[in-house]
């Protein structure tokens, strides 16, 4: 197996937000990082890629460009020698294995699903962008069908399970771009689309200050949207949801966004777990028991000395500033990581949004146009947040694009 170093000493496991940022901010120190794809996926405009409002290449950062000093290496990482300080990868090109001084984890969280019959087979998810693009085509297809056998309920029926912010800000944006979608679709006009959101909490979106979880819900119910709280989906057949209240909704599509899990390969790195399979840090991000690894992010539990007794949520925000901490603590200025959270803020489709600031809860319009702001300012990269506005700016003066792509990355083979 070829063996090399990591540059700089820093090996970093996982391009996602969190180990991006690390990456990012060691500058000229140096890093190489291992990760499944080339870019950083900016997640909280995932919901407007799947809608079209935002083309998919933009919420995306190509890790060569955010993180010029480092080297990147696709593949997929498979073991963790401690006692040889090396990481096993299969990248694109063979197997490698990369020996470090330094090892930092930052390998983000997976989809957690339950053993609900049916799920596994027919269900999808919404985490990463091919699950965006997938939903937007789907729903785009569930149009085509539905024109052509109007009288089935089941091709107009889209449930969301899970009321956190991906679910919610998904079923805002795709019910939107369905409605709108419709004025193409003649024979639709006059057909009822049904779309609900379940979920087993007592309320919608429980992380927000309940006035604001009100808003959201209201104007969800407003749009038409079924919500079920203190529910849970008991079994999909790829036609049927059966909700545990005994509703049973006709669906061709059941979008499953019920929370996340620790990377499952933690296990098999040798690292210290806690109960919920996340790695377990002291308060300066260093792996317990360890000298030389590092870990953030959705896959560890991070103590935070602003909020003593809670370990971090797995958000954007949190993954953030845990890496602005660590990139200054592998630089030789070791502090404990502490962050308050400022606020939170999501959209509820166009022109609709919640904002939750210090001493200030924003709904409707300004809520929209604050989370919009956020987002802008957070994304990384000039270039970046140029094309993010140049296709907000055209979805302001033109209506949604409904093109179906499914056929992207599937070419005609020769002669076809
Ligand atoms: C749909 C959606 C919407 C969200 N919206 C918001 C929001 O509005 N606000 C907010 O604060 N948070 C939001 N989040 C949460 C936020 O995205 C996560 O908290 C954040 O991405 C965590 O960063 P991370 O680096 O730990 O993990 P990730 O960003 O998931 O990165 C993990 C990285 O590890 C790589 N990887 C994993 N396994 C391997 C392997 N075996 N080999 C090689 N590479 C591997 C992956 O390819 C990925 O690059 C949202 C999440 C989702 C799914």
């Amino acid at each position: 197996m070829e063996r090399r170093e990591a540059r700089g000493g820093t090996l970093v496991l996982g391009g996602g937000f969190a180990g991006s940022y690390v990456a990012r901010l060691l500058r000229r120190r140096g890093a190489t990082i291992v990760s499944h794809e080339n870019f950083m996926l900016y997640t909280p405009l995932l919901p407007e890629a799947a809608s079209g409002t935002i083309e998919p290449r933009h919420v995306v950062v190509p890790l060569r460009q955010m993180c010029p000093h480092a080297e990147l290496v696709l593949g997929h990482i498979t073991r963790h020698d401690r006692e040889r300080r090396t990481v096993a990868v299969e990248s694109l090109a063979g197997e490698l294995e990369i020996g470090y001084e330094r090892l930092v984890v930052a390998l983000g969280a997976i989809t957690r699903t339950l053993p609900v019959p049916g799920l596994a087979e027919h269900a999808v998810g919404f985490k990463d962008l091919a699950d965006a693009i997938a939903l937007r085509n789907r729903v785009l297809l569930q149009l085509e069908r539905a024109s052509i056998h109007p009288h089935d309920a089941s091709e107009l029926g889209f449930v969301f399970v899970g009321a956190g912010y991906a679910g919610v800000e998904a079923l805002a944006e795709l019910h939107d771009m369905a409605h709108a979608a419709r004025r193409y679709y003649p024979v639709l006009r006059s057909v009822a689309q049904r779309w609900v959101l379940v979920d087993a909490a007592p309320k919608i979106l429980p992380e927000i200050p309940r006035r604001l979880g009100e808003y959201a819900a209201r104007r969800l119910a407003k749009r038409g949207i079924e919500i079920h709280v203190c529910t849970t989906l008991e079994s999909y057949d790829g036609t049927g949801a059966a909700l545990s209240d005994g509703t049973v909704v006709p669906a061709r599509t059941v979008v499953w966004t019920a929370g996340v899990r620790a990377n499952p390969l933690l296990a098999d790195l040798g690292l210290p777990l806690d109960q919920r399979g996340r790695v377990v840090v002291d308060a300066t991000l260093r792996v317990e028991g360890t000298a030389d690894v590092w870990a953030l992010g959705d896959c560890a539990a991070i103590p935070n000395t602003k909020t003593p007794g809670f370990v971090d949520p797995p958000t954007s925000q949190h993954a953030l500033r845990q890496a602005r901490r660590l990139a200054k603590n592998l630089a030789g200025d070791p502090e404990p990581y502490g962050y308050r959270m400022l606020g939170q803020v999501a959209t509820l489709g166009r022109f609709k949004g919640i904002a939750e600031l210090p001493g200030l809860h924003l709904w409707g319009f300004p809520g929209w146009f604050v989370t919009r702001t956020y987002h802008l300012y957070q994304l990384p990269l000039l270039s970046r947040k140029l094309r993010v506005v140049v296709d907000w700016t055209v979805a302001l003066f033109f209506r949604r694009d409904i093109v179906e792509l499914s056929m992207l990355g599937h070419p005609r083979r020769l002669g076809d």
